[in-house]
C-alpha cells in the first residue's frame, strides 16, 4: 500500500495511534487512573466507528522512563529501559481490558512478550486481525533498550502499513516556537518532512523522525485531550498538522 501523500478525503484505511503513557494518568500524576483509562478506550472506540483499522503503540511514561530511572542511579539504562518496555505492557492490558468492556475486539502483543499474559509481536497476524476489525495494541516498545515508544510508532506504522502515524500531544500541533512561551508562535497546518528539519521544529524525537521520512510514513500532530480528536484524526479531518513526504 503507498502511503497517502495527502490528506485523505474521507477515513483512513488503517492508523498507527500513539499514546503517551502520560494519558493514561491525571496531568501530573502517576500510575493508572480509572477515569483517565476509560476515556482513552472510549475516544479509540469512537475512532474505530469512524472505519479505520486501528493499530495503538502505547507508551509507559506514567509507570516508568528507562533513562529517568537510570539518572537516579543503582540501576542501569539497559535494565531500567526493560522495566520501563514492562510498563507498556500493564497499560496495554488496562486498555484492553476497557476496550472490551466498550465491545471493541482488541488483542495485544508484546516486543517483549510475558508468557501467559501477552503474545509476541508477529506481523503476519497482527495484518490479518487489523483486517478484520479488531483493535491491535502493541506493548513492549521495540524491545530493546535505548529506543523509545514514539520510534516504536513509527517501526510499527511502517511495518504494518498504515497510512498515518497519530501523534497524539498536549498541543494542537506543531508550532513556528513554543506557543506557551512566544505568544507570536503560529501553528503550521501542513509541513514537509525536509520542511521541519529545516525550520529545526520538534515533530517527534529524532529516531521515530528519520524512520517515518525515510518510509514516507506521514506525522499527524494533534491534541490528545480534545474529546473527539482521535475519531476526527482517524476521520482525515483537517485538525493539527500533518508532515508529509
Ligand atoms: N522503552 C525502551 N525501548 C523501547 C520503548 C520504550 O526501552 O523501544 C522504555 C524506556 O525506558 C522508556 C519507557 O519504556 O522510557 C516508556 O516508554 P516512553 O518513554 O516512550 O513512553 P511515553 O513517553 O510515550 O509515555
Amino acid at each position: 500500500m503507498t502511503p497517502t501523500l495527502d490528506r485523505p478525503t474521507g477515513p483512513y484505511r488503517r492508523v498507527l495511534v500513539k499514546i503517551t503513557g502520560e494519558s493514561f494518568c491525571k496531568p501530573g500524576g502517576f500510575g493508572i487512573d480509572a477515569d483517565e483509562l476509560t476515556s482513552i478506550a472510549g475516544e479509540l472506540a469512537g475512532a474505530t466507528r469512524a472505519g479505520a483499522q486501528l493499530a495503538v503503540v502505547v507508551g509507559g511514561g506514567n509507570l516508568i522512563r528507562g533513562a529517568e530511572l537510570a539518572r537516579a542511579g543503582a540501576i542501569r539504562q539497559a535494565t531500567a529501559d526493560q522495566m520501563g518496555m514492562l510498563g507498556t505492557v500493564i497499560n496495554a492490558l488496562a486498555l484492553r481490558e476497557r476496550l472490551a468492556a466498550l465491545g471493541t475486539p482488541t488483542e495485544v502483543m508484546s516486543a517483549a512478550p510475558v508468557r501467559g499474559v501477552v503474545d509476541p509481536f508477529d506481523r503476519t497476524r497482527g495484518l490479518a486481525l487489523l483486517d478484520r476489525g479488531t483493535v491491535l495494541v502493541l506493548a513492549g516498545g521495540t524491545g530493546h533498550p535505548f529506543f523509545t515508544t514514539d520510534t516504536t510508532a513509527a517501526l510499527r506504522a511502517a511495518e504494518l502499513e498504515c497510512q498515518v502515524l497519530l501523534k497524539a500531544t498536549k498541543v494542537d500541533g506543531v508550532y513556528s516556537a513554543d506557543p506557551r512561551k512566544d505568544p507570536k508562535a503560529t501553528r503550521f497546518d501542513r509541513l514537509t518532512f525536509a520542511d521541519a528539519l529545516a525550520k529545526g521544529l520538534k515533530v517527534m524525537d529524532a529516531t521515530a523522525f528519520a524512520l517515518c521520512q525515510e518510509r514516507g510514513v506521514p506525522i499527524l500532530v494533534f491534541e490528545f485531550s480534545k474529546p473527539g480528536n482521535i475519531r476526527r484524526a482517524a476521520a482525515g479531518e483537517p485538525i493539527g498538522t500533518l508532515v508529509h513526504p
